[in-house]
């Protein structure tokens, strides 16, 4: 049978919030937002209070906001004592002097405390920064130095890593215990939430680094109703949901779909502390009985190469589950929906974007190798070399109508780089290069700098990277182009093994030649190496083929260099 899509669930159909793409034109209007946001009298508002507060004051006090475990031991918090610490905190920061606008870091292990610091810094009305957990004191360095840092919230072994001498623009820094401690005294004290404009500053986000260096990317509070309306309808939170997102706030997807989409939507959020570690998630899973799952394909490919643990497990609560940050391979999509009778929808976004703006729904048919289509009321277009729109099924740069809600307010104290993202015929660029179908799904081809030129061809990695784990023994692949003098460039792939195989005689043929009679032949790798793990981005987990790359041409350069020395010694 020939594998192109899967049909939604009929059951699961029945109850998602978004009932029709085809008839929903537009979802992102203030009015939809404001129908479930409780704004304050003034007009002014405050995503924190948004969050949890609104839950409180409407009578949702005991609900669960929080389930925490780090293996070793849980803990539960309702959304009355998420308010509570939170308000606490917050007023330790106001009396500490932060101001609306002021950039207050965190630099916590994905922990309560991690997410209830986030909140009760914009509780206070400052920026929130959080720093992923695994950073070391350059990756700290680059980013506080960046936004110039006022404010510091970590632990005793974090702080470690802080370089205090080389960021002078820091008032203060706390240990979170000590920081605990101070909020001890606040007990009785009144609501410190501080309203704000649309456009005053929430959080700081630094890229990837997947292309290059990290992109301070400023969100402002106006970022509210596409976190809201996605969680709505593309996490499809319901008031029974167990809802759990893997990624540490360090990265977008941490906090946006992490803490603020699931909370505006009342959710119930699990927070796992500590390493990828499958029997433990698989065990979370059901002990916690989640509902909807949030991760990366990176993630989903290192559970598929485990092969048939999960059967010791039962994951029957499972609804759906959501991928993100790179390209998620069809087998991957097919693995799950056999494992966990569900399907994994893939979503589309950056830093930048804010939010969702490509998405599949639970109750839309989805293809898998596509990303899904256009969140509805966003327009996305497949541009040619001059920004002027191409026809469906061609090749080209990924790009979005500027402006929708989520959008980015600036890369902090870089215009000159914001601006290089738009076109001046209103189109804002996204770096990577896709295709649309005649229904409107897009297939992404890779990033602009990742597609291979070859002998005439063009090669997306994605594609050959999927074929390529369809194989039972490839666990992982990344596929580059490597400079030849004869074809441009040739594909390399470098691949790691599943679980139980190993490397043998003519292994690396056979996966050629698979992937020559499968996909085709100009597009099998005229190179495979076997290697123990890929290069991956601290945060996300992506692939880097930059670096592949990068080292590929080094060792070359080198190899010539040895060739050179030796004739001419
Ligand atoms: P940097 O901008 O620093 O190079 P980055 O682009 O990886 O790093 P993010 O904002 O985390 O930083 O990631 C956005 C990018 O991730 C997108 O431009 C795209 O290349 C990739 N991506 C996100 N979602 C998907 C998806 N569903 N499928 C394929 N690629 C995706
Ligand atoms: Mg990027």
């Amino acid at each position: 049978m020939e594998r192109t899509h899967i049909e939604a669930d009929k059951t699961i159909a029945k109850r998602a919030n978004l009932q029709s793409y085809e008839n929903t034109k537009e979802l992102f209007t203030w009015d939809h937002a404001l129908q479930e946001l409780s704004q304050a009298p003034s007009g002014k508002w405050n995503a924190a209070y948004e969050c949890i507060d609104r839950h409180v004051a409407e009578g949702y006090g005991d609900k669960k906001a929080l389930l925490f475990t780090d293996g070793d031991h849980d803990e539960t918090f309702t959304f009355a004592e998420v308010k509570h610490i939170t308000d606490g905190y917050a007023h330790v920061l106001k009396e500490s002097g932060v101001k609306v606008g002021d950039r207050v870091f965190i630099f916590l292990p994905k922990s309560p405390a991690c997410y209830f610091t986030i909140l009760a810094a914009i509780k206070a009305g400052a920026i929130a920064g959080p720093l992923f957990e695994a950073f070391m004191e350059d990756a700290v360095r680059e980013r506080m130095q960046d936004c110039e840092a006022q404010y510091l919230i970590t632990d005793e072994n974090l702080v470690k890593r802080v370089p205090f001498d080389d960021v002078p623009s820091l008032l203060k820094t706390w240990d979170i215990e000590e920081f605990d401690r101070e909020a001890q005294q606040y007990e009785d004290a009144d609501s410190p939430i501080v309203w704000l404009d649309e456009q005053d500053g929430m959080l700081i986000h630094y890229t990837s680094g997947s292309t290059g260096k990290p992109k301070g990317v400023l969100h402002a509070q106006k970022v509210l109703p596409h976190h809201l309306i996605t969680g709505k309808y593309v996490l499809d939170v319901h008031d029974d949901d167990v809802y759990w997102c893997t990624s540490h706030p360090g990265w977008v997807t941490g906090s946006v779909y992490g803490v603020f989409a699931p909370w505006l939507n009342r959710a119930t959020v699990v927070i796992h502390g500590g390493r990828f570690d499958a029997k433990e998630w698989y065990s979370l899973i059901e002990r916690f009985g989640v509902t909807i799952w949030y991760s990366a394909p990176t993630a989903f490919r290192m559970l598929m190469s485990e092969g048939d643990l999960y059967k010791d497990f039962n994951l029957t609560s499972l609804r759906h589950l959501l991928s993100v940050g790179e390209p998620l391979n069809p087998e991957v999509i097919y693995w799950a929906k056999d494992v966990f009778n569900a399907r994994i929808h893939d979503t589309w976004w950056m830093t930048e974007t804010g939010g969702h703006l490509i998405v599949n729904f639970p109750s839309a048919l989805i293809k898998p190798g596509s990303m899904g289509r256009a969140f509805p009321g966003v327009t996305v277009g497949i541009l040619d070399e001059n920004n002027e729109p191409l026809p469906a099924n061609e090749v080209g740069k990924l790009a979005v109508k500027a402006p929708w809600p989520g959008l980015m307010k600036e890369i902090w104290k870089n215009k000159e780089k914001f601006d290089s993202y738009f076109t001046d015929n209103g189109w804002y660029l996204s770096g990577d290069t896709a295709r649309i179908d005649e229904d409107g799904y897009v297939f992404f081809e890779g990033r602009d700098d990742d597609l291979i030129k070859t002998a005439g061809e063009q090669v997306g990695p994605f594609e050959v990277e999927s074929k390529l784990i369809e194989h039972p023994a490839v666990a992982e692949a990344g596929v580059i182009g490597k400079p030849d003098e004869l074809r441009g460039h040739i594909i390399k792939a470098f691949i790691t093994l599943r679980h139980g195989y190993s490397d043998y005689d003519g292994l690396t043929e056979e996966i050629r030649q698979f992937v020559k009679t499968k996909l085709a032949a100009h597009a099998a790798p005229r190179e495979i190496e076997i290697v123990e793990e890929l290069p991956k981005t601290k945060i996300s987990g992506k692939i880097l083929r930059r670096l592949l790359k990068q080292q590929e041409i080094e060792k070359m350069q080198k190899e010539v260099a040895s060739e050179w020395q030796k004739k001419n010694a």
